[in-house]
């Protein structure tokens, strides 16, 4: 392994879903349904396979029927102005998005700032880049960011903030106010901003606004997303990257020589995923509120401090009420005491001590899994 990617070995998440799969426990570890996204649109893939549409590889940019989708999703929810050939590329996953734009933007040496604790692909990502990471902590319990401190950190090597709302792992969602004073931020420093809003339809508590609709900010913002959590079906690895032409197109060359194309028939299949009736959003947003709900007073009556989260499906809970001192160590040993597997926040900081006792729980499960779940959990105390 080289010097860049040193100390980033295994993710998190292969780490704890093998634990679970090693131990049988249940899993809130990882961030996936255990129930498939919409049988309509399952259907769409097999057809598209039968079919021999996206069989062979498809267009670069994405197939124009999603690049279409994406489009007119971004004018329906958020007023955004999108030109399909320009301004959307189709990606391996949010994931590739973050990669490649990462790869494209920035120079060996350039700071970014990121919310801590963060996706542990960023992480990777910027050191991939040879650039370095700039941590704002969010503090609990509301994680919202300190916009002071985030003036502080800004110097003449940033180039980049790297935003996250809904946040993973903290379920904090920036609010237009805050929104506004970064846009305002990015103007006065001329940075880039890469905004990942995989999360944008798991919102509980206010909405979601893209900064990318901001004064001043198209000409800067790389907005990215994807079909996973939307859509429950986070195998299926179809994301997006959204900006104006020239950004678009450097995020695309770098695509081109990480996957060249992303899958054919799950394009198909997301295109009119994409064009469900607002009732399919809704009616997931109702239901993962419902879990939020259910699993969080399943988590405080088992003893944990539980900072209930505004988006995403993740709650993220403090283990201090246990005299617990170490995420990791107790996420390790939580299968063997309970049967259930969760996710030690303490690994997304660069600052071992603030989330030293921050343990993350996934609620995108059947409610009898979380029920059951709930009930071993209050064996620990
Ligand atoms: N960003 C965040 C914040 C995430 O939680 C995830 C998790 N899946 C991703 C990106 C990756 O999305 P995808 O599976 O579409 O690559
Ligand atoms: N985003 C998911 C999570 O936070 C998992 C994605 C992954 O395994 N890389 O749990």
């Amino acid at each position: 392994l080289n010097r860049r990617l040193a100390g980033l070995g295994t993710t998190i998440f292969a780490e704890m879903s093998a634990l679970a799969t090693a131990t049988g426990a249940i899993n809130l570890g990882q961030g996936f349904p255990d129930t498939d996204g919409p049988e309509a649109v399952r259907e769409a893939a097999v057809r598209a396979i039968r079919e021999g549409h996206g069989n062979q590889y498809p267009p670069g940019p994405g197939i124009p029927e999603l690049r279409a989708a994406i489009a007119d999703h971004q004018r329906h929810r958020y007023g955004l102005e999108l030109d399909p050939d320009t301004d959307v590329l189709v990606t391996a996953g949010a994931t590739e998005a973050i990669a490649a734009s990462m790869l494209a933007l920035l120079e060996p040496g350039d700071e970014v700032i990121a919310f801590e604790p963060f996706y542990d692909s960023y992480a990777a990502c910027i050191a991939m880049a040879g650039a370095t990471r700039v941590p704002l902590t969010l503090r609990a319990p509301t994680f919202r960011p300190d916009l002071d401190e985030l003036r502080g950190k800004i110097t003449d090597r940033t180039r980049l903030l790297l935003l996250n709302t809904p946040h993973n792992p903290t379920g904090m969602v920036l609010t237009p106010d805050e929104l506004a004073a970064i846009a305002a931020l990015a103007v006065e420093h001329d940075l880039l901003v890469v905004t990942d809003e995989v999360y944008e339809h798991l919102v509980y508590e206010g909405a979601h606004h893209p900064i990318a609709a901001l004064p001043g900010m198209r000409e800067r913002t790389v907005s990215i997303s994807s079909a996973g959590k939307t859509f429950s079906l986070t195998g299926w690895k179809v994301g997006w990257a959204m900006g104006d032409a020239p950004l678009v197109a450097a995020v695309r060359t770098a695509k081109q020589f990480l996957t060249y194309v992303s899958s054919g028939p799950f394009q198909y299949a997301v295109a009119e995923a994409l064009r469900l009736p607002d009732a399919y959003f809704a009616g997931l947003r109702a239901d993962l509120r419902r879990k939020r709900d259910l699993l969080a007073d399943g988590l405080r009556a088992a003893g944990f401090e539980v900072y209930p989260p505004d988006g995403t499906y993740f709650i993220t809970t403090d283990i201090a009420p246990f005299g617990e001192k170490d995420a990791y160590a107790f996420c390790r040993a939580l299968p063997a005491r309970c049967g259930v597997v969760a996710v030690p926040n303490s690994v997304f900081y660069d600052d071992p001590e603030a989330g030293r006792t921050q343990v993350r729980f996934a609620f995108c499960k059947r409610d009898d899994v979380l029920a059951e779940a709930a009930d071993r959990l209050r064996g620990l105390g």
